[in-house]
């Protein structure tokens, strides 16, 4: 038994199956390419003793043209890719499956970008590959995601055509479990090397005397079509065949369509992913409690077999429902249902169909109690669940029921960047390896670059572990951040005389000013324990600023009674530091041994005084992790995509128990600081204050002044790096504070336009229109992006591509720009850029003509305006003031319409890394790079 992700577990297999990848990297995919490039890079042999070629492309559509090209001269290709990545395939997915070409093409299966981007796990990818002729086969958990990528390369190479294998991205690709590996020498013994002969015969070669994809007509287009039909025919038996060799292997039971419950059940669902596992474990708890239901679980998508469904559908079944993870607006139903529908049409059975889990919204068995409740009582087609659909009522709603779980369930909060994540995955390994436990571990990201919230669900048991869904009861919780308690309720779900830990440099009388009181309440009547550790201190205590990751894991092994773990962690510390010195090995290890002997344990009271600020709209209930409670209709506002901009200022995440403190009397006033700061954290302001700051040089009217927001600051030390001082004395030096004391806003303040903004200095002055991002600490680009918005002011618009910098830009809701902004799709950035220039040049000429139109009629103080506006029509400064005044006249309404697009006359397009790119008349006028 070995602990591995999904994507690893898949992976291993297509390497051992594939002479070509042809890789482009797209979340949640990405590691199984990145597996494949280490395994190369190891000289790791694949089934016919040689090592892959790997090349990474411009893009998906690259990728899979290679692919193409590598599997039409002969070799057994593959690729990794997920969502848009799948779709930009589609073209070349047609030809390879008209071309009977034995390629697989692994998926992380992931949302579409539609209202908005969403880099979590559904369908909707995989479904919009279905007419393309590619075979389709679905793996439920981490097990699968191994098995089945050896069906699939194994049947492509027997029948003949080419297969997608999907599994949820990030529920399956991303969750750590405990599988049996297939052994190298089983796998080849099932290869079909005669079948790969025919093959490379078949296709071009030097002599090959074959041309491949000419252009066909009327005459024998349709026929050709046709003749393939055989193929699809023959490939439910060979999948059904390498199926069983599979089982026989490794004592699973895999079927095109398996059934799971009674056998005489007369309500069942259908299904396929990771959630037919909940949908499993809720069957077990209530069959055990008297009721009759099934599921049937469905891993042969395409071709979809009739046959192989009647074959495991009970005679008794009277009602069925089909769960689709996707959302097909306007049809008739969601595909999998539609095909459930035709295969059933002759039998008298109930068919509905539902849709849930859209961009990996968790599925409870709760979830699924409520479907089986809703076939008995009354079957509704087009239901959802998960969700509380309040607008067009098609939501059907949850039950409450607790499985009996012999499972140990723990749960970390980290941040972002904190190493919280990988010291979970640590454990699990550690764990796994000292008890022979089964472990499985799923880890809960917001889409920030860091700094966000991680959760880490942890599980333990003695029985193999299939629970896709979020950790419900722990017995320790674990809490990285103080001020977390301030925003997130973490302690709910905390068993009662759990363990919950807490890193923290307060003492017990803060924390019980922090912690509010109907948390405390919580924690006191379910007898919780309370364990504090100063972790941060430790780590400078050993010379290990800010790494707490290991420290942490300590701790929590200390207190699930492992210290006998400790061993691993030295080992691992040894052989990761070996060629840092002894010095860094020595520290981290004398780190671990104050982790044990740190925890304390405190008391808590409720306090009489308690304030706590309450949620005052969709923004504050996101940010406090709540958003899932949001209905349809408190949606309805934002269903189009549209978020209010400059709302990350409301964020304050207090990232960094360390921020820059300013000596006012070593300061150059040269604007160093505020420039480089990626977050807009740190600014200069001029003030006619007298008793703030310091003369302003070179004009006596005002005084120069550096503020700091603090609990925007992510602490990564630039701006006092970067800071020269006077002679060699710093005028700023990271310090610690204490978060209550401050909450700076800066919208109060405005800089006099006195220095010219193209200079250094001058630009600070000018308000960033940029700020406080989610991109990393120290980040290189966001300086970039924010001095652009300096200097070119109110009039930017911006395109984004997707990538890092559409993440840190707009992910919801802390929405960091306050000038227009939108992001398209990763590949479309300029002609995005250039569609908005046009329409907003449109727009001005059409100000133009109704101007010229008006003129001669118009009073004596609007036709100077007029005049005036057609003089300078491209001087944003000047025109910017003349519809100010314009709109305050009597002018024909539909200019006062158009006047407001003169807010964004220059339109930009940022790259996904950054890059940004002037969309001017001459192509791409100013070009600005990181
Ligand atoms: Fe900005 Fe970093 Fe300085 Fe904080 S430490 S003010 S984020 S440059
Ligand atoms: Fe003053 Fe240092 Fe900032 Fe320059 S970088 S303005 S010297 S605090």
């Amino acid at each position: 038994m070995k602990i591995m992700d999904g994507n690893t577990a898949c992976s291993n297999i297509a390497y051992l199956f594939s002479e070509v990848c042809s890789i482009y990297p797209i979340t949640p995919s990405s590691p199984m390419a990145e597996n494949v490039d280490n395994l190369i890079t190891r000289g790791e042999k694949n089934l016919f003793n040689s090592t892959p070629s790997l090349v990474e492309m411009q893009s998906e559509a690259g990728a899979a043209g290679a692919l193409h090209g590598a599997a039409l001269t002969g070799s057994l290709a593959s690729t990794f890719t997920a969502s848009q990545g799948l779709l930009l395939m589609i073209p070349n997915m047609y030809k390879i499956a008209g071309e009977m070409l034995p390629v697989v093409i692994h998926v992380a299966a992931r949302s579409l970008a539609t209202h908005s981007l969403s880099i979590f796990g559904d369908h909707q990818d995989i479904y919009a590959v279905r007419p393309t002729g590619f075979c389709m086969l679905a793996s439920t958990n981490v097990q699968d995601a191994q098995n089945m990528a050896a069906v699939a390369h194994l049947s492509t190479i027997e029948g003949s055509l080419p297969f997608v294998h999907f599994f949820d991205g990030f529920r399956t690709s991303h969750e750590i479990n405990t599988i049996k590996e297939l052994n190298r020498e089983d796998i080849l013994k099932l290869v079909n090397h005669k079948k790969i002969n025919e093959f490379k015969n078949r296709v071009l070669s030097v002599g090959s005397k074959k041309q491949f994809g000419l252009a066909e007509n009327e005459d024998i287009y349709f026929q050709s079509m046709e003749a393939r039909n055989k193929y699809y025919d023959a490939m439910p038996d060979i999948v059904a065949g390498y199926m069983d060799r599979i089982n026989a292997i490794q004592g699973t039971e895999y079927k095109p369509f398996n059934y799971y419950g009674a056998k005489d059940a007369e309500h069942v669902i259908v299904a396929m992913g990771s959630v037919c596992d909940t949908i499993k474990l809720t069957i077990d708890y209530l069959n055990t409690n008297g009721e009759k239901f099934g599921l049937i679980e469905v891993h042969l998508y395409r071709p979809f077999s009739r046959k192989y469904l009647l074959d495991v559908i009970p005679e008794s079944v009277k009602k069925v429902a089909v769960l689709d993870r996707t959302k097909e607006a306007g049809s008739n139903g969601e595909p999998l249902f539609l095909d459930v529908l035709a295969a059933l049409d002759n039998k008298d059975i109930t068919v509905v169909g539902g849709r849930y889990g859209l961009s990996s919204k968790n599925v409870t068995p709760g979830d699924i109690a409520g479907i089986y409740t809703m076939l008995k009582d009354n079957p509704k087609n087009n239901f959802t669940i998960g969700i509380i659909d309040d607008v067009t009522n098609l939501s059907i709603p949850s039950e409450t029921i607790k499985l009996d779980s012999k499972t140990e369930e723990i749960k970390v909060f980290g941040f972002g960047s904190d190493g919280m994540v990988s010291a979970s995955k640590d454990l699990l390994n550690i764990i796994h390896s000292e008890t022979n436990e089964y472990a499985q571990g799923y880890f809960e990201y917001d889409s920030k670059k860091s700094g966000g919230v991680t959760i880490s669900h942890l599980r333990f048991s003695k029985n193999p572990i299939h629970m896709p869904y979020y950790v419900e009861n722990p017995k320790v919780t674990v809490v990285t951040k103080l001020n977390y308690f301030t925003k997130y309720n973490m302690v709910d779900d905390l068993l009662e005389n759990g363990i919950l830990l807490i890193n923290t440099n307060q003492n017990e009388t803060i924390i019980n000013n922090i912690i509010p009181n109907k948390v405390k309440e919580r924690i006191i009547t379910n007898n919780i324990k309370v364990m504090i550790i100063n972790a941060d201190d430790i780590a400078d205590k050993h010379h290990l600023s800010g790494k707490i990751s290991k420290i942490m894991e300590m701790a929590l092994l200390h207190l699930l009674g492992h210290d006998e773990a400790k061993d691993a962690l030295v080992n691992g510390i040894q052989e990761k530091f070996k060629t840092k010195g002894e010095d860094i090995v020595k520290n981290n290890i004398e780190a671990l041994d104050d982790a044990i002997t740190s925890i304390k344990e405190i008391s808590l009271k409720l306090t009489i005084d308690e304030k706590i600020d309450d949620e005052r709209n969709i923004f504050d209930i996101i940010e406090n992790r709540k958003g899932n409670s949001l209905k349809v209709s408190d949606v309805l506002a934002i269903k189009d995509g549209s978020f209010p901009s400059d709302l990350s200022k409301l964020e304050k995440r207090h990232t960094s128990l360390k921020v820059p403190a300013w000596n006012k009397e070593n300061c150059i006033q040269c604007g160093q600081c505020s420039l480089v700061c990626p977050h807009a954290v740190i600014r200069s302001f001029l003030t006619k204050d007298k008793n703030e700051g310091i003369p302003l040089l070179g004009n006596e009217e005002y005084n120069y002044t550096i503020k700091v927001s603090t609990l925007d600051c992510t602490g990564c030390g630039l701006c006092a790096s970067i800071c020269p001082g006077k002679s060699s004395n710093k005028a700023l030096e990271m310090k610690d504070y204490y978060p209550s004391d401050v909450k700076e806003y800066f919208d109060d303040y405005k800089n006099p336009d006195v220095i010219n903004k193209y200079t250094i200095k001058g630009s600070q002055l000018q308000k960033p229109l940029f700020e406080f991002s989610g991109a990393c600490a120290g980040c290189g680009e966001t300086p970039y992006i924010k001095l652009l918005t300096q200097v070119v002011g109110p009039k930017l618009m911006i395109a984004n591509a997707t990538g890092c910098s559409s993440i840190y830009g707009g992910s919801a809701p802390a929405t960091p720009y306050l000038v227009p902004w939108a992001n398209s799709l990763f590949e479309d950035n300029a002609e995005f850029a250039l569609g908005m220039k046009l329409s907003l040049e449109e727009k001005h000429n059409r100000i133009e003509t109704i101007i010229k139109d008006n003129i001669d009629k118009s009073s004596a103080d609007i036709k100077e305006l007029y005049q005036k506006w057609l003089d300078n029509r491209n001087d944003y400064d000047i025109t910017s003031k003349i519809v100010s005044e314009l709109n305050s006249k009597d002018i024909p309404n539909e200019l006062k319409e158009l006047l407001t697009y003169m807010n964004a006359n220059s339109v930009w397009a940022v790259g996904g890394d950054g890059w940004a790119y002037d969309i001017g008349y001459g192509g791409l006028d100013h070009v600005l790079h990181s």
